[in-house]
Order: structure tokens, then sequence, then C-alpha cells
């Protein structure tokens, strides 16, 4: 998945959610696979176009994917390979396209009407959240979850015949599901109706899942998260949802990612900020001061005659990109802290240095503090 989405789709990227859908109509139709048989780019075609509608169609998701790309999405489990497997079902999010209606479009145009029915489908996509810290968002991290879901059945493998016994091709339809006969330019498919579109009969069901070939199960699950994830993000981990019937795919499991805040640092995007308070003599002397970095204590120069408010730059000190190119900055904002507990002699140094400057701020100085609220706000 090379391309862009909005490239896919032929849309701008300020394209209304409308103005989506509708060319996605368009094209979903062009490229389905019953008005293509047989040809495997439009396939993939259909494939693609498919998973980047169901990307842009939702709000939170096309959000997601302006900001991180597809990283957002194509999290995880390499097993799914660059381009490969683990797409959403592209018939699910045609069919929500269509509401529900998508048997009428074909039924219209070549005779037969729905999918699958019957046949191997995959299985239901798992919504998980976590909640992580703001370091563990951060740094990345292990966590061990328990799903609830539908799994292969262990007894029968899957097959949902009884142990020892097998499944049998079904003969009407040699296994395919679906008989077609010949009429005009067209030839028309319908489901078997000996077995159903399984392509399969099972003459002795499981007494585990009772010829289901799955059951519901609680599954450990170890949710690896990639440094760099924000409030919000949402991992997929492909082929961990749940299994497919009659020998179908699994679905994904999808997790999303709450952070909470942390006690000094706040974030925006991959850039950490970081407030440190100092003195008026280290502002006026300059000093080197330790900030807290991600992983240790960082030393900073703060050079003769700072102002309070001037911010930092650390560079590559902030927070990982999910991306993998490297780290954001870590942006420090020094604070003045005015003393409240001065004792006599104390005060009597800084009214002798008043009298000497005088009550007023040095000139120009509001200039200054008006580019500094630019920065960090
Ligand atoms: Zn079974
Ligand atoms: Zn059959």
């Amino acid at each position: 998945m090379a391309n862009d989405y909005y490239e896919l789709l032929g849309v701008d990227k300020s394209a209304s959610e409308a103005e989506i859908k509708k060319t996605y109509r368009k094209l979903a139709v062009k490229y389905h696979p019953d008005k293509n048989p047989g040809n495997k780019e439009a396939e993939d075609k259909f494939k693609e176009i498919s998973h980047a509608y169901e990307v842009l169609s939702n709000p939170d998701k096309r959000q997601k994917y302006d900001q991180f790309g597809e990283n957002a999405f194509q999290y995880g489990n390499a097993g799914a390979g660059a381009g490969g497997g683990g797409f959403h079902d592209p018939f699910d999010i045609f069919q929500d396209v269509f509401g529900g209606n998508f048997g009428d479009v074909f039924e219209g145009m070549f005779g037969f009407g729905g999918t699958r029915r019957g046949g191997p489908s995959r299985g239901r996509d798992l919504e998980y959240s976590i909640s992580l810290s703001f370091l563990e968002a951060v740094k990345g991290t292990e966590k061990n979850t328990k799903v609830r879901k539908y799994d292969v059945c262990s007894e029968c493998g899957g097959t949902g015949a009884k142990k020892g016994t097998q499944k049998i091709t079904c003969t009407a339809c040699g296994g395919r599901g679906q008989v077609s006969q010949s009429s005009g330019f067209f030839s028309i498919a319908r489901t078997c109706n000996q077995c159903g579109g399984a392509g399969f009969v099972i003459k002795d069901p499981c007494v585990e899942c009772g010829g289901m070939g799955r059951k519901e199960v609680v599954k450990k699950i170890l949710v690896t998260v990639l440094a760099g994830v924000d409030n919000g993000t949402r991992l997929r981990m492909a082929g961990e949802g749940e299994a497919g019937t009659n020998g179908g795919p699994y679905g994904d499991m999808y997790v999303s990612i709450s952070v909470k805040d942390h006690k000094f640092f706040t974030r925006r995007g991959y850039e950490l900020l970081y407030v440190a308070p100092v003195s008026f003599t280290q502002l006026v002397f300059g000093d080197e001061i330790k900030v807290p970095g991600i992983e240790e204590d960082l030393s900073m120069t703060v050079p003769p005659g700072t102002q309070t408010g001037q911010i930092f730059r650390m560079k590559g000190k902030g927070v990982k990109r999910l991306g993998g190119r490297g780290h954001g900055d870590e942006l420090v904002k020094v604070e003045v802290v005015i003393p409240t507990d001065l004792n006599a002699g104390q005060k009597k140094i800084l009214k002798e240095y008043e009298a000497s400057v005088g009550k007023e701020a040095p000139k120009g100085t509001d200039k200054f503090f008006s580019k500094i609220k630019k920065v960090f706000k």
C-alpha cells in the first residue's frame, strides 16, 4: 500500500465526506470482482480503494491518517507483509456504502445476488482499548490483555466434524458452494442448495462446537505498543480478531490508546514540552541547569541575559516518531521564580540594585515576550 489514499480515490485532501463516498461508489462498482471475474488486478484495486475508503470515510481515522499516514493503520503483525493480507474485508465496507442493498446492485446487472453466503467468511474485528502512562506511550511498552472471542475449535481443528471424521465435499457443487448456468452473455451463479453455499457437508458434527468449527474462548494477547503512540492512536493487530467461519480468515483486532497526563511533561505531536523553574540570577549570569529527559536528566546551558519565558530546543530529545524516522525535540521554557522569603540583608541589596537601575524594565522587552507567546502556544 504505497499509494496515498486520497490519490487512490482520486479526491482532493479537502474533499467532503459526501464527495469521498460518491467517488468510492463509482470506483467500487467499476472494480468489483463480480464485474471483473478472474481479473487479479481489478481485485487488488478493489481492495485498495475499499481500504482507502474505510479510512477516509471515518472522520476519526481520517484525522489519524492525515497526521500519521499509514502507520496509524498498517501496524503490528509483520506477518501481514507489504500490501498483503490483513485488510478489512473490502466487501464489508462495500456493503456499508450500498446500504446493504449491494446484492441488488449486481442482481440488476448480472442476474445473481449476494456474495459467498455459507462459504468461508472472515472473522469479526475486535475493538479493545488500553490506558497507558505518559512515558509508556513515549517509550513504547507491552501489555498483556485478555480477550473473549470466537477462535478455531481445538477439538475439531475448525472442521466442525466430529473427531476422527471429516467433512465431505458437497457432490452437488463439487465444493464450490455455487452452481452456475449460462444465460445469454452471462454465466449465472447461485448458491448451492445442498450445502447452503459452504461447499461441504458434515455428517457427524463436533460435540465441542456443534459443527460450527469455532467456539468462544478467553485468549491472552500481548499488545506491543510502539514508542511514539499518542492519545487516540488506534493500532491494528492483523489476524488477532475472531476466527472466520467455514475456514475463512481471522479478523483483526483494533486497540485504541488513551494516555494519562504527566506531572511535568506535556506533548505536542512528537515535541516534548517542559517548563524549567530558574532564579533571577541564573538568568542574569547564565548557568548550566539540569532538565528531565525521557531517558535521563539532560544538561542545558542558560546563557547570560536570558529572559524568563525563553524557549530552548533540545534537538532530538523529544518523542520517537511512530514511523521510525528519529525523534522530535524537547522544548524547555525557562521561567523565573520570584523569592518570597528574603531576609533584611537580601532586601537591602536588592533595594540598592533597584536604586542604581531604576524600577522600570529595560526598553524593548515587550517585543521579546510577544514572540515567545507564539512559539509555546
Ligand atoms: Zn469443533
Ligand atoms: Zn454444494
